[in-house]
């Protein structure tokens, strides 16, 4: 049995819209990210499980020996429930109130702080719970402005200019820190402004004696077609690693070093199954309207994200031009005028890279149900999480006599 012929067979099995992740392709990411760094000695990779925080999924990183990347404290708890070490997950929100912080700090959980109001704050709290710090390198970077998150203006991290006053706080409190992190965006496509990023951050660390670790964050890009381009790992490590080594010689130090990719992680590991309604002809336009929509798979619509659709029902049909639109009641597009194979109703389509950032930021806007999610582990199919019904959506409706 080819791919195409394992996928609709999962979708009659399942059912659709239907989420499918391949364990095998996550590992694959996995290791060759492990290998291009292996020359760095003290090496931690932590999954930003935002990208996709399904429990097994998170099971399965702590299986390949990953640390995990958290933004909430829910996102915390799904860490320590999958059974990470508390030292394992590290905490990096923004925006947070100081009970969150509390709270993780009460789970034992590493944690990054990114603005000095909370830092000050919690260095009153407890100055013995040592904490890392997120700097803004002012850079732009990342394939679209909202995933752009390390220039001047953006919202996240400590500004590098902001240093001293940051270090009287540090000294006001008597909070130690035990690392610097940065993370700069998503999807980058230029490895340079990254490296500057990497530059700051050394730099700033040169300053601060007993780190245990310096955080790179994340932002690998994985091809969404075939001719798209993608971080090369190889070039990356070339240009950080040696940069690395020098500066824990000079410093003294086998300093910890840390990424936290997510989407290069899991992006590639998944695949959307959605079944043809209908075939409508318009004046200018051939739609296939499916039977799912923006609620499940966002990116198109929120990031102009482009996701590779094929007709896995008819895989040797003639191309032809389609635009691929879900259901919801308001523009609701997949893909814009694409070429796929012929498209009959009935049909199951394949949307591609659908592992990150996809069932993670779904919603049951027009009242739809999330769909199921289905891992493939050593050859075989399960199912992680059930489609929902009617049950999950009015189970926290407190109805009142009207
Ligand atoms: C989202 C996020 C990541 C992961 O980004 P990817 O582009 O998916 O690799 C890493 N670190 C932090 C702090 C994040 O918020």
């Amino acid at each position: 049995m080819n791919h195409r012929e394992h996928l609709i067979q999962l979708a009659n099995k399942y059912g659709t819209p239907l989420y499918i992740y391949d364990s095998c392709k996550i590992q694959n990411q996995y290791r060759k990210m492990k290998k291009a760094f292996s020359e760095i000695k003290s090496l931690i990779i932590n999954y930003a499980c935002k990208a996709n925080t399904n429990l097994n999924i998170l099971k399965f990183f702590k299986k390949l020996g990953s640390g995990l990347d958290t933004v909430s404290i829910q996102e915390v708890e799904l860490g320590l429930k999958a059974g990470f070490q508390p030292r394992k997950i590290i905490f990096t929100p923004n925006g947070v109130s100081i009970q969150e912080i509390k709270k993780a700090a009460s789970f034992g959980v590493r944690i990054t702080i990114d603005n000095l109001s909370i830092l000050e704050q919690f260095g009153e709290y407890n100055p013995n719970y040592s904490v890392g710090i997120r700097i803004n390198p002012h850079i732009m970077a990342g394939g679209h402005l909202k995933i752009s998150v390390g220039h001047i203006d953006s919202k996240f991290g400590i500004s590098y200019y902001q240093i001293p006053h940051m270090k009287r706080i540090l000294k006001n409190t008597g909070l130690k820190i035990e690392g610097f992190h940065m993370h700069t965006g998503s999807d980058i496509s230029n490895i340079k402004s990254f490296l500057e990023g990497v530059q700051v951050l050394l730099q700033i660390a040169t300053d601060f004696p007993n780190l245990d670790y310096i955080d790179f964050g994340s932002g690998f890009k994985v091809p969404y077609t075939k001719n798209d381009i993608k971080t090369d790992l190889s070039t990356l490590s070339n240009s950080i690693t040696d940069k690395f080594k020098v500066f824990c010689k000079t410093y003294g130090n086998q300093v910890t070093f840390i990424f936290e990719p997510g989407k290069f992680l899991v992006s590639e590991s998944g695949y959307f199954l959605v079944h043809v309604n209908v075939i409508k002809h318009t004046t200018s336009t051939v739609f296939a309207g499916v039977d799912s929509g923006f609620n499940h798979f966002l990116r198109p619509m929120f990031y102009d994200a482009y996701h590779c659709i094929e007709n896995i029902s008819n895989p040797n049909g003639r191309f032809r031009f389609y635009t691929v639109v879900g259901y919801i009641c308001e523009s609701d597009t997949f893909g814009l005028n694409r070429k796929i194979q012929e498209i009959r109703e009935g049909d199951i389509l394949c949307i591609k890279n659908a592992g990150a950032y996809c069932f993670s930021m779904s919603s049951n806007y027009n009242s739809r149900y999330r769909p199921s999610e289905v891992m493939i582990l050593n050859g075989k199919d399960f199912l992680i999480r059930k489609r929902e019904t009617m049950q999950d959506l009015i189970r926290n409706i407190v109805e009142i006599d009207i």
